[in-house]
């Protein structure tokens, strides 16, 4: 049932830090993977990891924002991997520029920084389903996972444009996993998860003190409404990427499971 030897799979940000252990996972279970991310040296650093271990990847550099960029990407994962059954849009991330701080008041966030934070998130998830979704359509098959965030379901004080544009990831999950079902094929699964905090290097400035490495108010806030007590690491993702890419959830579409420490769940009190 959670079986995914040989099955072929596109990892977008893989080069990154959840992204890339989600793929090392993945590997070590069977699959073949393609790592893209626009850190070309990044991406194959990863696949070469794998490889060493004993999986088979690949790594090319591919910016999730250009589509000409993307259908090349594809291109090279079919010619390596003969197919493609799995698609996971996990590039994404916040920028310091458009990040609320005593510098910056919401008032004078360039409209080029908000639109950078939205357009990777939110058309970085788009783009890369348009492509490879209208393979699986061809091919009547294949799994979508797209990378939401806690906050999604409420809003982080701070990260206007990132909430915002991880919420319109949630919305399109549930969008295009019914556009699939109804327009081409129930054997299409589009579903998303919502990591809660991770240590990584798009928020450690948000989370940690530069200086000193010790917890930021923000750092301490979260853990202290995190029931687990903990930040996640990234291999606590990869049990529930199986399910979500295997046949294991072959009844599940247009859902988006938070993994989170029990954070969702807490009403802080
Ligand atoms: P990361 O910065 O380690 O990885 C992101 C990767 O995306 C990097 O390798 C980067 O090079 C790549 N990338 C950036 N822009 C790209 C582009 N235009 N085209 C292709 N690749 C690009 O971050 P991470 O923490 O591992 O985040 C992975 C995903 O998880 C992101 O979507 C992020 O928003 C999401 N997420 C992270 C957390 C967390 O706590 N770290 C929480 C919720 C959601």
């Amino acid at each position: 049932m959670f079986d995914v030897k040989d099955k072929a799979v596109i990892v977008t940000g893989g080069g990154g830090v959840l992204c890339g252990a989600v793929a090392k996972d993945l590997a070590s279970r069977g699959a073949k993977v393609c790592i893209v991310d626009y850190h070309e040296e990044s991406a194959k650093r990863k696949a070469e990891e794998i490889n060493e271990a004993g999986g088979q990847a690949w790594g090319v550099k591919g910016n999730v924002l250009e589509t000409e960029a993307m259908k090349a990407a594809f291109d090279f994962a079919v010619e390596k991997m003969g197919c493609v059954d799995v698609l996971i849009n996990g590039a994404g991330g916040n920028r310091k520029e458009a990040t609320t701080s005593e510098q910056m008041s919401f008032f004078d966030i360039p409209a080029d920084a908000i639109r950078s934070v939205f357009d990777l998130n939110f058309l970085g998830t788009v783009i890369p389903s348009q492509i490879i979704g209208k393979y699986m359509c061809e091919n009547s098959g294949g799994v979508i996972l797209n990378v939401s965030s806690m906050n999604a379901f409420r809003p982080l004080t701070k990260i206007a444009a990132y909430s915002a544009a991880k919420a319109a990831v949630s919305n399109f999950t549930q969008w295009l996993a019914v556009h699939m079902c109804q327009n081409y094929s129930d054997n299409i699964r589009v579903n998303a998860l919502a990591p809660g905090f991770f240590l990584t290097e798009q928020n450690r400035f948000l989370l940690t003190e530069e200086k000193t490495g010790d917890l930021t108010p923000r750092g301490k806030t979260i853990i202290d409404h995190t029931p687990m007590d903990r930040f996640g690491d990234a291999e606590d993702l990869c049990g529930t990427v199986l399910w979500l890419v295997s046949d294991a959830s072959k009844f599940v579409t247009g859902i988006v499971v938070p993994v989170d420490g029990g954070f969702s769940a807490f009403s802080g009190v």
